[in-house]
């Protein structure tokens, strides 16, 4: 497969030599925050600024005493106004650093996963020092998100270093929702657009520790794929033998394969999508010779309207992996008391000596506050129940600020 020649990317990021540097003096609370590795500078936290900023271009954060602190990207347009790259000695930006910084990531993961398992992330943005980027393996196939217009400019170098680095069959490229007006007006690009390589004709597939799953990574959620709960899905094929297993909010059925294999007697996908359970249905065809002896239903409803109106169908294991319910601080409280009440209302689903996992993925929420919520619901059920255990990112997901920690699931066994 040949390069594309088209040029992504516009506006190419000024280099500091071309113009004068874009240098910016902060707040000393900011400055704080900063050195404890805080990936975000804030627009109020500015105090001085020598000119206007472009959107991608480095801005070099000085402390009090006039010395080099932080370099990010710069974008003028977001209250979070410049996003950390680096944090400490002064570092030349240049290809040869950003190439180092892509083997890094990927070296991360080096000894993570065997030949059974061809999709994870190899970027999970700040986390991993590319802010608001994340970076997704489907086997041959490789996803580039971008939640910030501060990459664009870089796209193309971005680009190269993918394909030399880790030549790639494909490249698709994904923007959030927020990006997509200003990427086609300064870059001619869209989402789910190729970068590199042909369009596939079906909907591409890889393996997760030896199942496999198709990805709609041109339009799907996230990249195609929750990569994100690969662990807990791991946990939950350990306990499924002989059992009946509810997965809720099943997207495309992955606890549900995990479950099947590791023995489980039926499972039941519950979505309120039908093209999510269309897609469960598919991966179950694919991987037909590994979960033979299982029952597989599909649900189309409202998880909570299900739950609530027919308490007569009883599970052993019952996975509730809802989208977030917190997509703003101020949603905060709302969120938890719609945990609390999922909860209970998987709990009277539950068969005795039956096992229930709660999953969160509001980064809004913390895990303290959610699995007080899930531990609430379960003594107010007045069952005896015993905690086995609960759990947080995956390795390749690492999150090493509060903004980025997400993902808590807790399981309890009654
Ligand atoms: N557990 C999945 C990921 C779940 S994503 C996995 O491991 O891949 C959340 C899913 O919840 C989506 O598929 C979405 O369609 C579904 N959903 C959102 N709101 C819902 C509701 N009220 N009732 C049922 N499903 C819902």
């Amino acid at each position: 497969m040949k390069p594309q020649k088209k040029q992504f990317g516009g506006t190419p990021a000024r280099s500091p030599r071309q113009i004068t540097l874009l240098r910016l003096r902060v707040s000393a609370a900011a400055e704080t925050q900063l050195r404890a590795r805080h990936p975000w500078l804030y627009a109020d936290s500015i105090r001085e600024q020598n000119r206007d900023g472009v959107i991608g271009e480095l801005a070099v954060i000085y402390d009090r005493k006039d010395n080099f602190l932080a370099v990010g990207l710069f974008d003028p347009d977001s209250p979070i106004r410049v996003r950390v790259i680096h944090v400490g000695k002064p570092q030349t930006i240049d290809e040869a650093w950003w190439a180092a910084r892509l083997e890094n990531a990927a070296a991360r993961r080096h000894d993570l996963f065997d030949a059974q398992t061809n999709g994870y992330r190899i970027i999970n943005g700040e986390s991993d020092g590319w802010p608001g980027l994340v970076f997704d393996r489907y086997d041959k196939i490789r996803v580039l998100k971008l939640y910030t217009g501060v990459w664009l400019p870089r796209l193309d170098e971005i680009l190269r270093l993918i394909l030399m680095q880790l030549k790639p069959q494909r490249v698709v490229l994904r923007l959030s929702r927020n990006i997509q007006a200003f990427a086609r007006k300064s870059s001619g690009v869209e989402d789910g657009q190729m970068l590199y390589g042909d369009k596939p004709e079906s909907l591409p597939t890889f393996m997760e520790s030896g199942l496999r799953f198709e990805a709609d990574v041109c339009r799907g959620q996230k990249t195609g794929f929750f990569l994100d709960q690969r662990e807990n899905r791991r946990a939950v094929e350990s306990l499924a033998s002989g059992r009946k297993m509810l997965n809720a909010f099943s997207f495309s059925g992955g606890f549900s394969l995990y479950a099947a294999r590791g023995g489980a007697s039926s499972v039941t996908d519950l979505d309120i999508s039908p093209h999510a359970l269309e897609s469960a249905k598919r991966n179950f065809a694919l991987n037909k010779s590994a979960i033979a002896r299982c029952r597989h239903e599909l649900v189309q409803a409202d998880a909570f309207d299900w739950l609530d109106a027919d308490k007569s169908r009883q599970f052993d294991l019952i996975v509730l992996d809802p989208p977030s319910f917190a997509k703003r601080e101020s949603e905060r409280a709302g969120a938890i008391r719609a945990y609390e009440r999922l909860a209970a209302l998987g709990i009277q689903h539950l068969t005795p000596g039956g096992t229930l996992i709660a999953c969160s993925c509001s980064a809004h929420v913390t895990a303290q506050e959610f699995f007080e919520a899930v531990r609430r619901s379960a003594a107010r059920a007045r069952k005896s129940f015993r905690e086995i255990q609960t759990t947080r990112h995956a390795p390749d997901h690492p999150a090493t600020f509060k903004e980025a920690d997400y993902l808590k699931a807790i399981y309890l066994h009654f």
